[in-house]
């Protein structure tokens, strides 16, 4: 007889940096896949850093398809292999000058996962050199590890892509692709990096030479520069001011008339740094694109996605599907029940029951959630004559002056000595 099984597709958090592409070996390597114990790739046997592991396929898709059908699109590079457009995270690798390293010590070189993509390498390095030690993205440290972590914290996949959410009616589909087409072509953008004292030509370049700037060349010579208006800028984030020779950055949605520290450019709900400088402008604020999300939609807090559907729940301070406000436990719904909050999370009152509710200092019972009881210090009674009663004469304590001793109950000083000596 042949046992029909039901297999069940599940989420595996995969290894970092498997399936990544050897820098060294190209096609002759599978795909990095470690070894089940030397810490090297089981295909090539190389290392983990000799892999192209800036991040993760499937991360810089998501990256890739959050910015197709925008202007953004030279961010991204169409694959030719399966038509799917992906992210290309600009790498770099330095040599660091001379002094930094020892004399007889090996050159050392630094590889930042992503840099601003901008022409001039030491202005990008600048920029990465102003963020916080702990967040700038260099392989091989918790600030690489703390882009990871945004990268999928701030654009969550399925905040922009239907098929990633779970089950939704063609009806939500279509208010999905609505919103989504609404943020890219209202908020969504890439942070530029550039001096200050740049500003200027690409506000020329934007506004076009106009006849009102005829006037200045007179002063021109004085200006000691290039004879440019020097404007003084400051921080839009922290209100400081904007070194002249130090990278700033701008934001086009925002306008040109702004700049940010590199390490100010954050999302004003999380105050995170912006993922990749990818940002989602809104009345003048800056936002990560799931506190964008958030600032237009109510977010399930069982599942993450944001509610496209009219009929949702409201509980606890969340939000929550109809179908997705479930015990924490054992998955019920809860819908119309009565629920307990156990550490944040909903659960069913025979699941409270079973594994949270306190237990009667007298009968050893948990206490129904919903039942009358009496708490003091770290003992509860069901507050019922034959639980809150005297441990010496039995007489009902409920609404009478009591002593608590050792989880015990008295009426009196007499009653105590009779049960503890
Ligand atoms: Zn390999
Ligand atoms: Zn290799
Ligand atoms: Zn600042
Ligand atoms: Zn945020
Ligand atoms: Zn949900
Ligand atoms: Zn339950
Ligand atoms: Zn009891
Ligand atoms: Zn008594």
């Amino acid at each position: 007889m042949e046992i029909e099984k039901e297999v069940k597709k599940m989420a595996l958090g995969h290894e970092f940096g498997a399936g990544a592409a050897c820098l060294k070996c190209k096609d002759k390597c599978e795909g990095f896949e470690l070894h089940f114990w030397r810490k090297i790739c089981r295909n090539c046997k190389c290392g983990l850093t000799e892999h192209n592991v800036q991040m993760d396929t499937e991360e810089n898709k998501k990256v890739g398809k959050l910015f197709e059908d925008t202007k953004y699109t030279g961010l991204i590079a169409k694959l030719k292999k399966d038509g799917i457009p992906s992210y290309n995270a600009n790498m770099i690798t330095i040599t660091l000058p001379a002094p930094a390293v020892p004399k007889g010590a090996p050159m050392k070189s630094v590889t930042y996962e992503w840099a601003p993509p901008v022409a001039n390498k030491h202005l990008a390095v600048r920029y990465i050199e102003l963020l916080p030690p702990e967040k700038r993205p260099v392989a091989g440290t918790e600030g690489a590890v703390y882009r990871r972590q945004q990268m999928a914290r701030q654009l969550p996949e399925h905040d922009q892509d239907p098929s990633k959410c779970h089950e939704l009616s063609p009806a939500e589909v279509k208010k999905m692709q609505q919103f989504v087409r609404k943020y890219k072509e209202e908020a969504l953008g890439v942070g530029d990096v550039l001096l200050p004292e740049e500003m200027a030509l690409v506000q020329s370049a934007e506004f076009g030479p106009t006849g009102g700037a005829t006037g200045t060349t007179s002063t021109a010579g004085a200006m000691g520069g290039a004879g440019l208006p020097q404007q003084n800028y400051s921080c839009q984030h922290c209100g400081q001011p904007m070194r002249l020779g130090e990278p700033a950055v701008y934001a086009e949605r925002a306008g040109y008339d702004k700049l940010w520290h590199p390490a100010c450019f954050v999302c004003c709900t999380c105050k995170e740094l912006l993922v990749d400088m990818i940002y989602f402008w809104k009345k003048g604020k800056l936002y990560c694109g799931r506190h964008y999300g958030d600032s237009e939609k109510p977010r399930c807090a069982g599942c993450d996605e944001l509610i496209f559907c009219n009929e949702y729940t409201q509980a606890e301070g969340h939000n929550w599907h109809l179908k997705h406000f479930c015990c924490f436990d054992c998955d019920c719904i809860l819908a119309g029940e009565t629920y307990v909050m156990e550490n944040d999370k909903p659960v069913c009152t025979p699941c409270y029951m079973k594994s949270y509710a306190v237990k009667c200092s007298s009968c050893k019972n948990p206490v129904d959630p919903e039942a009358q009881r009496v708490s003091y210090g770290d003992h509860h009674w069901h507050a019922e004559p034959q639980c809150f009663q005297c441990s010496g004469c039995t007489k009902c304590l409920i609404g009478q002056r009591f002593m608590a001793v050792q989880g015990f109950l008295f009426c009196s000083v007499e009653c105590k000595k009779k049960v503890l000596p």
